[in-house]
């Protein structure tokens, strides 16, 4: 279903069903990514989710291909709670977005032990960031002395940055 299709969908249903509780696999919002169907199912999932729907079934990446393994099931699961969040946030559901607040002050802070106890998936994010570790705790690999928050965090401090020196 395409993503233009999911919200008239959803409320349709809804209505026929007096607001009886709505659960659905993906909607799939596109079928040229086998391997990768658990963002297909995600995205699709979150929209509809964000217009009411109350269930999402997971999709593993191995949707159309094989039986999944343990592996696949993680992703599929992670992806699907990122979407059920997801849903949640455009529900305006009360409480949902304070997991987001919290985890956008930790990235100010670059507070990592906190990125990653607010992380989705902390071993992932334990993982990656541990095989590409910056020379200094202030900034990750992505953009090393460009950070904006190390340098926001500095100015904030009132000092003078100029990235063409070494020292800062
Ligand atoms: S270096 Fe870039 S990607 Fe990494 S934390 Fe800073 S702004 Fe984010």
């Amino acid at each position: 279903m395409t993503l233009n299709e999911i919200p008239a969908n959803v409320l349709l249903e809804k209505k026929l069903c007096h607001g009886a509780p709505f659960y659905v696999l993906g909607p799939i919002v596109t079928d040229i990514a086998p391997g990768y169907d658990h963002i297909t199912s995600a995205i699709g999932g979150a929209l509809a989710a964000s217009h009411g729907v109350d269930f999402l079934c997971y999709v593993t990446p191995a949707e159309h291909l094989r039986l999944p393994t343990l592996e696949d099931m993680k992703e599929g699961i992670v992806a699907t709670k990122i979407a059920v969040h997801a849903g949640d946030l455009g529900k305006n559901i009360k409480g949902a977005k304070d997991w987001d607040d919290e985890m956008s002050l930790a990235r100010q802070q670059l507070d990592w032990e906190k990125m990653f106890d607010l992380a989705i998936d902390p071993e992932k994010a334990r993982r990656y960031r541990k095989e590409s570790m910056p020379k200094d705790e202030d900034s990750c690999t992505m953009c090393g002395k460009m950070c904006s928050m190390r340098n926001m965090n500095k100015v904030m401090k009132g000092k003078d940055i100029n990235l063409l020196r070494e020292e800062d």
